[in-house]
């Protein structure tokens, strides 16, 4: 590994848990190492770790109700961890720098789908995500004006949705935890259907969190500098995602029924693997069905939810 000090903020998460496979000498940090919203803690990370590599995955990430009542924290907590990361390793000669940003960063409305890197500031992000989507997005801005400015070559990986064995089970999880909840209950209740608000009908990308692991570790091993979007090529309705998680539940026997009474949300907001099936062109991304399989095998044997 050409890196010798390799540190991963957010090392407690989703992600940070599928990159301890990848990168087990890494440090894995959790906010009880450092609070990041703190100069005097994120000085401190760099002068006792003396990172030569910083792979950022610290964000205050949560779903859409907590987005909608809490948007000054998923502004303040995002800018500042992300502004303070990045100067800090510019000033601490820090080698590589990864920040990960999201894919609600990009325009809520757009001509073309799916929406190519260079969109992104094509218009506002969703209302739901308006602060915590902007907070990510002076990310990218930030990269960019140092990479300009000081020569360095940081870089910025845009992920869409994620899932997985380590996502959030408790209240206010995303869509595909909370469905494979509901499917979960519905078999271990005997009922025969489960009920999801809207109408079915939007499109969404949901990507299994350890391929944005391996994307991740495949860039610093393969001193890849790219910003590039690490998605799937599955855009799929709310519909097919419900049916093919009724499948990789083996819950066959269970209907879906919708209840448009609720909005729907964005009718799409895709994103191009366009940059990234260039630079790894044998990245396949593990397909939904499989995903979900892997995910609801691993809950279930360890009595999670
Ligand atoms: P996660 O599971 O919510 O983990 C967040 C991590 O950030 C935890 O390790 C947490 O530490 C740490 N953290 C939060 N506030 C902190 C603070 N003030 N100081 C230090 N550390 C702090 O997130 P994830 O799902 O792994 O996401 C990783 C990255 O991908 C994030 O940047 C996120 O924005 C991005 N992303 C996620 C999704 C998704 O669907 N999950 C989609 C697109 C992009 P504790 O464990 O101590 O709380």
């Amino acid at each position: 590994m050409k890196y010798k000090r390799i540190v991963i903020t957010g090392g407690s998460g989703q992600v940070g848990r599928y990159l301890k496979k990848y990168l087990p000498n890494a440090v894995f940090l959790s906010s009880k190492d450092f609070d990041l919203t703190s100069e005097k803690d994120v000085a401190e990370m760099y002068n006792k770790l003396n990172p030569d590599c910083v792979i950022h995955l610290a964000a205050k990430v949560g779903g859409i109700l907590d987005n909608i009542s809490k948007p000054a924290e998923y502004f303040t907590d995002n800018v500042l961890m992300n502004t303070l990361l990045v100067d800090y390793a510019q000033k601490n000669k820090t080698e590589r720098f990864i920040g990960i940003l999201s894919s609600c960063i990009f325009p809520d409305k757009h001509d073309i789908y799916p929406m190519q890197e260079s969109d992104m500031h094509n218009g506002p992000p969703t209302p739901t995500n308006y602060a915590y989507g902007y907070a990510k997005r002076c990310q990218a801005v930030q990269i960019d004006a140092y990479n300009k400015q000081y020569g360095t070559k940081y870089q910025y990986l845009i992920p869409c949705n994620l899932y997985g064995e380590f996502d959030k089970y408790g209240d206010n999880s995303h869509f595909v935890a909370a469905l494979i909840k509901k499917i979960h209950f519905a078999k271990k209740n005997g009922d025969n259907k489960i009920v999801l608000f809207g109408t079915g009908t939007p499109l969404r990308q949901f990507m299994y969190a350890n391929d944005l692991a391996f994307v991740i570790n495949y860039c610093i091993e393969n001193d890849i500098y790219d910003n590039m979007n690490v998605v799937t090529d599955e855009n799929l309705s709310i519909k097919q995602m419900a049916e093919i998680a009724i499948k990789a539940c083996d819950a066959e026997n269970i209907s879906i029924q919708f209840d448009p009474a609720y909005p729907d949300g964005q009718f799409r907001k895709d994103v191009s693997t366009d940059i990234l099936k260039k630079v790894i062109p044998q990245f396949k991304a593990t397909e939904l069905y499989d995903g979900i399989k892997i995910t609801y095998k691993y809950l279930t044997d360890n009595n999670l939810i």
